[in-house]
């Protein structure tokens, strides 16, 4: 049997907790995920995606096109899926809501409390590196940033994924590749001022959709913390330090930041200054809103190296990526 490298507690079963699991397992160490959702995710749609449709002119214009991009989009559970089926169930806690950590004095262990919801008792974890994995409003990142506050990104979405996958026959299946023959490239529909579609087909007969609105209301982090998943969009500024010795932050609990990328899922820690920013402008230019240097993107005027930035291959880390 191989030795144990130490035993890490990861807190959020998520897309992250779930990619640090197979990375920890397969070096060695013992690894427990508390989780505060009482079940494995069943479904949750992410979506990003650039033929603009002028919905007052009733005309279409191109202002990008990826054509030799080999990008394909993935339903967030389908991924969650197969990722966490190949792990071993027994080392996920599920109805686990993590309440605090301390490391020892010697740095060299962590002690974690986490509320079991179905008996209300704190129980207690000793492990030797603790894993943030809990999202953008991480409690962990908290204790190291108590002054953080999400930044909003001025624009909301609702979002959705049309799962047609059990109609063999579905009209409206057909119906919209026969209308949209762009279907699989993300089509990118302007709405009126400040608002935006997007509509792609995933595998399997879903369609992911996104419709994005200008929403000047600010919404503070207490509200974001209710209202994130939902749909106001925040990110924030890259952060100067992600592992304190026996911590460590991944996933969108070290970078939060705004859907526009299609990155923020697989985005690995490492690149996450740039791509925080990228995606940010990304959304501002399509949500027609002031750019840093105080310009707003305008499609009709718009430069060729304008256009180019809203290609989804231009993404810093995102080169050629299958
Ligand atoms: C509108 C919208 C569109 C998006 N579109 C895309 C897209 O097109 N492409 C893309 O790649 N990404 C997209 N994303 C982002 C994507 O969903 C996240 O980046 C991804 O899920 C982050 O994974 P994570 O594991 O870091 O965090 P999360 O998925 O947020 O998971 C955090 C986990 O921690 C758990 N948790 C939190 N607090 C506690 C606690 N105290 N105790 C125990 N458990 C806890 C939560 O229950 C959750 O399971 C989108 C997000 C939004 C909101």
């Amino acid at each position: 049997m191989r030795e144990s490298k130490g035993k890490a507690v990861v807190v959020g079963g998520s897309i992250a907790g779930v990619c640090a699991v197979q990375s920890l397992l397969s070096a060695g160490w013992e690894v427990v995920v508390l989780e505060k959702t009482t079940a494995p995710p069943t479904g949750s749609p992410t979506g990003a995606g650039n033929q603009a449709i002028d919905a007052e002119k009733k005309m279409s214009r191109i202002l990008t096109r990826d054509e030799s991009f080999n990008f394909r989009a993935a339903h967030w559970s389908d991924l969650h899926g197969l990722l966490y089926n190949a792990l071993p169930p027994d080392i996920f806690l599920w109805g686990h809501v993590f309440q605090s950590f301390c490391v020892s004095d010697e740095k060299k262990s962590v002690k974690v409390q986490t509320k079991v919801l179905q008996t209300g008792n704190i129980v207690e974890f000793a492990c030797d590196l603790l894993v943030a994995a809990d999202g953008c409003l991480s409690s962990i990142r908290r204790a190291f940033f108590p002054d953080l506050k999400l930044r909003y990104s001025g624009y909301s979405a609702w979002r959705g994924v049309l799962d047609l996958s059990g109609d063999e026959n579905s009209d409206i299946f057909a119906g919209l590749q026969k209308v949209y023959q762009d279907l699989g490239k993300c089509l990118y529909f302007d709405l009126g001022s400040g608002t935006h579609a997007v509509l792609y087909e995933l595998l399997n007969k879903k369609i992911n959709w996104i419709c994005n609105y200008e929403s000047k209301q600010q919404y503070d982090q207490e509200n974001a913390r209710a209202t994130w998943c939902e749909e106001h969009k925040h990110d924030s500024d890259p952060l100067h330090q992600i592992v304190w010795d026996r911590v460590v932050l991944i996933g969108d609990a070290a970078h939060p930041t705004t859907p526009h990328g299609v990155r923020s899922t697989d985005m690995a820690i490492l690149d996450a200054a740039v791509p925080v920013l990228h995606s940010r402008k990304m959304g501002r230019m399509k949500q027609g809103l002031v750019l840093a240097d105080g310009k707003v993107f305008d499609p009709i005027t718009a430069t060729p190296q304008e256009c180019k930035d809203l290609q989804q291959k231009c993404m810093p880390g995102f080169n050629n990526v299958p």
